[in-house]
């Protein structure tokens, strides 16, 4: 197991290389940044939603508009804070229009999410939606179906206790929704006391490689570093 600072450096290793990644051309062409995640690299619990919209496009960082404020609030009503989980997103990069991610991007950016899940080893995975749902379940069956139903899944090298979630903006003008959104979150802390899944295989060591754009000149890198807001919080 990694310690904090490791993890740390790591994951931001692996943000020089996704915040250059134009392995969807028109993601990269469109998209002000990439919004790689943001939180604490040696969180327990993790978030992946869908993907940035217009707001987490122009700040950054992820969740950060009314969805964003919601999973504020209930991660207030379980005594947690933002600070102390590690949020992210299927995809990286806004899709255009805010429209659904297609297939090859999924597919595209899914390395850097199973690093992300590698590098933070959190204890329990809760996947926002359908999107995130679909993916590290690697199965089709849908979030109204397997919300609250937590489960131990392989995801990259390492077992999680996966957990799936409504997605925070289908809850924000719905009732129901919302009051069901929040019963399941009530369960996180329950989960975070659950011993680790037992792990598949020896987990190999964690790299920072993914199949990637290669990654910029250092000296831009660390030029650009100065002003992104996403790695003063990992
Ligand atoms: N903001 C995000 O970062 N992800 C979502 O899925 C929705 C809003």
């Amino acid at each position: 197991m990694a310690a904090a600072a490791e993890r740390r450096e790591a994951l931001k290793a692996v943000w020089e290389v996704a915040r250059g990644c134009v392995r969807c051309p028109q993601l990269a062409e469109a998209r002000t940044q990439v919004v790689f995640g943001a939180g604490n690299a040696d969180a327990d619990l993790m978030f992946v939603g869908e993907a940035p919209g217009a707001n987490e496009d122009r700040i950054g960082r992820p969740f950060v508009g009314q969805a964003g404020k919601l999973l504020d609030r209930l991660l207030g009503e379980i005594g947690l804070d933002r600070e102390e989980v590690f949020i992210a997103n299927v995809l990286k990069c806004r899709p255009p229009g805010n429209r659904d991610p297609l297939p090859t991007e999924i597919e595209n950016c899914s390395g850097y999410l199973r690093t992300q899940v590698d590098l933070i080893e959190p204890r329990v995975l809760c996947t926002l939606g359908n999107f995130a749902t679909k993916l590290l379940r690697a199965d089709p069956a849908g979030i109204t179906r397997l919300h609250g139903q937590a489960e131990v899944r392989v995801v990259g090298p390492r077992a999680v206790r996966l957990y799936p979630l409504l997605h925070p903006a289908a809850a924000l003008y719905t009732p129901a929704m919302l009051e069901t959104l929040r019963a399941d979150f009530a369960r996180i802390p329950e989960l975070l006391e659950l011993p680790m899944p037992e792990q598949p295989t020896p987990a190999p060591e964690p790299t920072p490689e993914v199949h990637a754009a290669p990654p910029e000149e250092p000296a831009e890198a660390a030029r650009q570093g100065e002003s992104a807001p996403q790695l003063g919080l990992f």
